[in-house]
C-alpha cells in the first residue's frame, strides 16, 4: 500500500491528534517541518519559537521512540524549503505518497494552504476540544446572540465537571462575585515552575538566537516546559501552591509578582503538551479534596471549558475574514512603545517590559492595560492582533484573535462580547500598584499630569456615542458623561485630542 503523510503542526503535538490516530505506524510517513513561513509571518517573540522548536523535536523523538517513521525538517537543514506545502509536496515525492492526513490546523490560513495543495489532503477535525466546531455551530444556530455563561453551562454538563446530580457543585454556576479582589500586598507564591534548558532545548535557543535575535523579546533566561512530563509538573505545583488564591486575585496586577497566582500553562495547553480535560480534572479533584474553594475551581474551569472553548467556536464559526473585522473604524498606527520605546505611562511600560522579558502577560495586563489603551486610542485592530499574536508565547490564531479583534477591540461589533472592555485609570489604580510609581496622576481627570486613560475614557465614549449609548450595560457611563457641564466636557476632549497629536508626532507620552 503507499504510504500517506501524517502532518503534525507545531501546537499539535499531543500523542492521540487526530491525524495519528487515523494513521497506520507500519505503513504511514509523520511529516514536521521547522519553517521559515511559520516562524516569520508575524514577527514571534524568540521564546516563542523556542519553544515550539525544541517541543516539536522532542514530540518527534517520541513518536519515534513509539515506532512511527517520521521525517523531520529542521530549520537550518540545507533541503528545508521553507513552507508547509514546499515541505508537504516534498515529502510527497520522495515517498511516492499521493495523501496527507493532517488534524485541521487552529488558523483559516493554514487550513486554506491545506485545501489548496496540489494533493488529496484530509482535514480531520481536532478533537482536542470539548466541543468540536461542528458542536459549536449547532449551539449557536438560531441564537441571537452567542454569550459564554450559557455556553459554559452546556459544557459543564457536557463534561460532568463540578456538577452534583445533574446540579451545578455549591449550587450557584458561577462564583465571580467572591473573585476580582483588588491587589494583595504581597504574594505568597514564587510563581510558575522554570525549567532549566538540557542539550536539546539549549542547540534550539542557539538557532533562534542566531536566525530571530533580532525580534522584540527576550530569549534568555529560558524557562518554559518543553515536554509533557515537564508540563504537567508544572500544572501540579499550580495547583497545590496557587490555585487556592486564584480566583480571590484573578484580576489584580502588582509590580512586585508578574504572575500572581495565575497558572501560566497557556502554552503548554496551545501546543497539546497538556490536555484540557485533565487540566480540569485535576482542579476538580483538589476541590474534591477539601485543597481548594470552590469559587477558585470554578472560576479556573469555567476559564478553560467556558473562555477557551468559547473563543475557539467563535473563531471557526466567524470565518477567514473575522481577523479583518474593524467596526469602529480605528486607524492609528501601532505605537513605538508597544515595542519597548519609552512611555510615561506606567501600566503600559510595566506591561511591555514583562511581555519582553517572560512572553508573558495575565489576562487583565492583556485587556484593561495594552488592550484598553488601543481602543481607547483607535489604534487599528489588525495592527494590534498582529502585535498580540506576535508578543505572546501562547499566541494562535484560534485563541489570540477572538480574544483581541472581539474581547478587548470590539472590532467585531459585538460577537464575543456584549459592550467594550474600556476603563479610565481609576480601574487599573484599583486593581494594581502601577500608579503609584507612574509620571500621571490617576487623580487628574485634566489638567498637565492627567492619566491619559482619563482623557481618553470619554474621547472613545464621545466619538461612538451613535453606537452605544443605547447599549443598556453603558447607559450610565454616558448619564455621567452627560451630567457634567458643557465647558468640561470641552476641556477633556480637547486634551484628549491634544494627547493623541503627541502621540501621533512620535513624542514620548
Ligand atoms: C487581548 C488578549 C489576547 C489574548 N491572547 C491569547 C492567546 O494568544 N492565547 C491564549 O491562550 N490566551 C490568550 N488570551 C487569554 C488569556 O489572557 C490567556 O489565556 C491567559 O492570560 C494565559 O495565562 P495563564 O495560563 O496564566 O491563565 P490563567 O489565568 O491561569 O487561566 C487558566 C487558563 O484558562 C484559559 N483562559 C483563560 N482566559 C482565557 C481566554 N480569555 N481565552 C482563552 N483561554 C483562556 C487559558 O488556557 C489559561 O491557561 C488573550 C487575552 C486577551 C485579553
Ligand atoms: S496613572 Fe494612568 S497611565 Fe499611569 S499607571 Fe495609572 S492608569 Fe496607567
Amino acid at each position: 500500500m503507499t504510504p500517506r503523510l501524517v502532518l503534525v503542526l507545531g501546537d499539535q503535538l499531543s500523542p492521540g491528534v487526530a491525524a495519528l490516530k487515523a494513521a497506520d505506524k507500519d505503513r504511514d510517513v509523520v511529516v514536521m517541518a521547522e519553517v521559515a513561513d511559520e516562524a516569520g509571518y508575524v514577527p514571534h517573540h524568540p521564546k516563542k519559537i523556542a519553544l515550539v522548536l525544541a517541543a516539536m523535536r522532542k514530540h518527534a523523538e517520541r513518536l519515534r521512540h513509539d515506532g512511527w517513521h517520521v521525517a523531520y525538517t529542521r530549520l537550518d537543514d540545507p533541503e528545508n524549503t521553507g513552507s508547509i506545502a514546499g515541505e508537504l509536496l516534498r515529502r510527497a515525492e520522495e515517498h511516492r505518497a499521493g495523501e496527507v492526513l493532517a488534524t485541521e490546523p487552529g488558523e483559516w490560513r493554514l487550513i486554506q494552504l491545506l485545501d489548496a495543495l496540489p494533493l488529496t489532503v484530509r482535514q480531520l477535525p481536532d478533537d482536542r476540544f470539548v466541543c468540536s466546531s461542528a458542536e459549536f455551530a449547532r449551539w449557536a444556530e438560531g441564537r441571537k446572540s452567542l454569550r459564554m455563561e450559557f455556553f459554559y453551562r452546556e459544557m459543564r454538563r457536557k463534561t460532568g465537571l463540578l456538577m452534583e446530580d445533574g446540579q451545578p457543585a455549591g449550587g450557584q454556576w458561577n462564583y465571580d462575585h467572591e473573585n476580582r479582589k483588588p491587589a494583595p500586598g504581597e504574594v505568597a507564591y514564587g510563581g510558575p515552575m522554570q525549567f532549566t534548558p538540557d542539550a536539546a532545548v539549549e542547540e534550539v535557543l542557539d538557532l533562534v538566537a542566531a536566525r530571530f535575535g533580532g525580534n522584540f523579546g527576550d530569549l534568555r533566561p529560558f524557562a518554559f516546559a518543553t515536554e509533557p512530563g515537564q508540563a504537567r509538573r508544572a500544572l501540579a505545583h499550580f495547583v497545590s501552591e496557587a490555585l487556592p488564591r486564584f480566583g480571590d486575585y484573578q484580576d489584580a496586577m502588582l509590580e512586585s509578582s508578574r504572575t500572581l497566582y495565575h497558572a501560566v500553562i497557556s502554552p503548554y495547553l496551545n501546543i497539546g503538551l497538556l490536555d484540557p480535560l485533565e487540566v480540569c480534572r485535576a482542579v476538580e479533584e483538589a476541590w474534591q479534596a477539601g485543597d481548594v474553594p470552590i469559587n477558585a475551581a470554578e472560576g479556573f474551569i469555567r476559564q478553560i471549558i467556558g473562555w477557551r472553548e468559547f473563543v475557539r467556536g467563535i473563531y471557526m464559526l466567524q470565518g477567514p475574514d473575522y481577523t479583518a473585522s474593524n467596526v469602529l473604524g480605528h486607524d492609528r498606527d501601532l505605537p513605538a512603545f508597544f515595542w519597548g520605546a519609552e512611555t510615561r505611562m506606567n501600566c503600559i511600560a510595566h506591561t511591555v517590559a514583562q511581555t519582553r522579558e517572560d512572553a508573558y502577560a495575565h489576562h487583565i495586563q492583556r485587556l484593561m492595560v495594552t488592550g484598553n489603551f488601543a481602543l481607547l486610542a483607535g489604534i487599528d485592530p489588525a495592527r494590534v492582533h498582529e502585535w498580540y499574536l506576535a508578543v505572546y508565547a501562547d499566541a494562535f490564531e484560534w485563541v489570540e484573535a477572538p480574544n483581541t479583534i472581539g474581547m478587548s477591540q470590539f472590532a467585531d461589533g459585538g460577537v464575543v462580547g456584549s459592550k467594550p472592555y474600556v476603563s479610565s485609570g481609576n480601574y487599573i489604580s484599583k486593581m494594581s500598584d502601577y500608579c503609584r510609581g507612574c509620571a500621571y496622576k490617576v487623580k487628574d481627570k485634566t489638567g498637565p499630569g492627567a492619566c491619559p486613560f482619563n482623557l481618553l475614557y470619554w474621547h472613545f465614549l464621545d466619538r461612538h456615542r451613535a453606537r452605544f449609548a443605547r447599549n443598556p450595560r453603558m447607559a450610565q457611563m454616558y448619564r455621567t458623561w452627560d451630567r457634567m457641564d458643557d465647558a468640561r466636557r470641552r476641556t477633556i476632549l480637547s486634551e484628549a485630542g491634544d494627547w493623541l497629536a503627541r502621540l501621533d508626532a512620535g513624542e514620548t507620552v
